[in-house]
């Protein structure tokens, strides 16, 4: 019994000590599969902390192109800056120049551009002006508003007179004469300080024709404004009225400067036009050879490529070709 139980024991203690090998040798195992996992993961550990350096480097390259970026943004922003103020100077010179041309065309009261001031009224001061065979003032004595003294044609017509030298002007000074043929109206300018245009000139109503002056009989710069009806020829018509013919202006001024203006604004907006002969050849043609009045404005045409005016009048169609105004052609009714 007790052999068989030592027998066991030495047995049993064999055993276990190979138990414990096989224990110590799977341990081993174990240890060797935990360092190489380790080592594994210490690799890893590394592949990761060279990625994430990779990584940070990256993300530094980022941040330093981000603020590379901030800084282009910022100088962008401040070219936008830059281009909105440019933008707005701009808008705020053709607002300026916008409203310049409005101002003017609006408030383009003839025979000033801005408006005028009467100072002398027609038929006034009859004592002053019997020495002159008058029953009074002749005409308007006028005063611009502002500060243009230009003097602005109140009437589209044709230059009958025009007078440079202030005592051949006598009373009048320097000053002109504009027919108005379709309204048979006869406007005299006086006492300019020059005159702007020459006799046969065609002038619309608005161009500037002289300087208001003193030139003549006057005390002190004003325009003296002067009216007359006419004949189909141009010529004044009832002359012994006390006045030489004139007759007051005012009526026919507010006409002109009213409803005129601005069926001319409305004209003009519509269809510019443009006077193609500043020497009016057709109307003086038509004059001349007794066409009697004007029918139609003069009108621009084209034939075989050539540039070509005509005019209707009461007695026949005129046509000249542009630039051979001494070569006018005549096509009677
Ligand atoms: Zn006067």
């Amino acid at each position: 019994m007790r052999g068989a139980v030592s027998k066991k024991c030495g047995q049993s203690g064999r055993d276990r000590f190979g138990i414990r090998k096989a224990e110590f040798g799977k341990r081993n195992s174990e240890s060797g599969i935990w360092k190489a996992e380790f080592g594994k993961r210490n690799l890893e550990s590394g592949i990761w902390k060279a990625e994430f350096g990779k990584r940070n480097l990256e993300s530094g390259i980022w941040k330093a192109e981000f603020g590379i970026w901030k800084a282009e943004f910022g100088k962008r922003n401040l070219e936008s800056g830059i281009w909105k103020a440019e933008i707005g100077k701009r808008k705020a010179e053709i607002k300026n120049q916008r409203s310049k041309i409005k101002k003017s065309k609006l408030a383009m009261q003839v025979p000033f551009a801005l408006g005028y001031i009467l100072t002398q009224p027609f038929g006034a001061n009859p004592l002053d002006y019997a020495r002159f065979g008058l029953d009074g003032h002749e005409g308007l004595d006028l005063i611009p508003q502002g500060n243009d003294k230009k003097v602005y044609a109140v009437e589209s017509g044709v230059v009958i007179q025009d007078v440079d030298d202030p005592v051949q002007g006598k009373a009048y000074g320097i000053h002109v004469v504009i027919y108005a043929p379709v309204n048979r109206r006869l406007w005299t300018y006086a006492h300019l300080a020059e005159n702007y245009v020459k006799t046969g000139e065609r002038v619309l109503r608005g161009q500037p024709i002289g300087l208001m002056g003193a030139t003549g009989n006057a005390r002190g710069a004003h325009l003296h404004l002067g009216l007359r009806t006419a004949d189909s020829n141009g010529n004044p018509i009832n002359l012994p009225n006390g006045f030489k013919g004139f007759v007051d202006p005012t009526a026919t001024l507010n006409q002109l400067n009213g409803l005129e203006q601005a069926a001319w604004d409305r004209a003009n907006a519509a269809q510019p036009w443009m006077p193609v002969n500043n020497t009016a050849a057709l109307w003086r043609f038509a004059q001349a050879n007794g066409l009697q009045d004007q029918q139609t404005d003069e009108i621009s045409f084209t034939y075989n490529g050539e540039p070509y005016i005509t005019q209707a009048f009461n007695k026949g169609i005129v046509y000249v070709k542009v630039g051979d105004w001494g070569n006018i052609k005549f096509i009677p009714k």
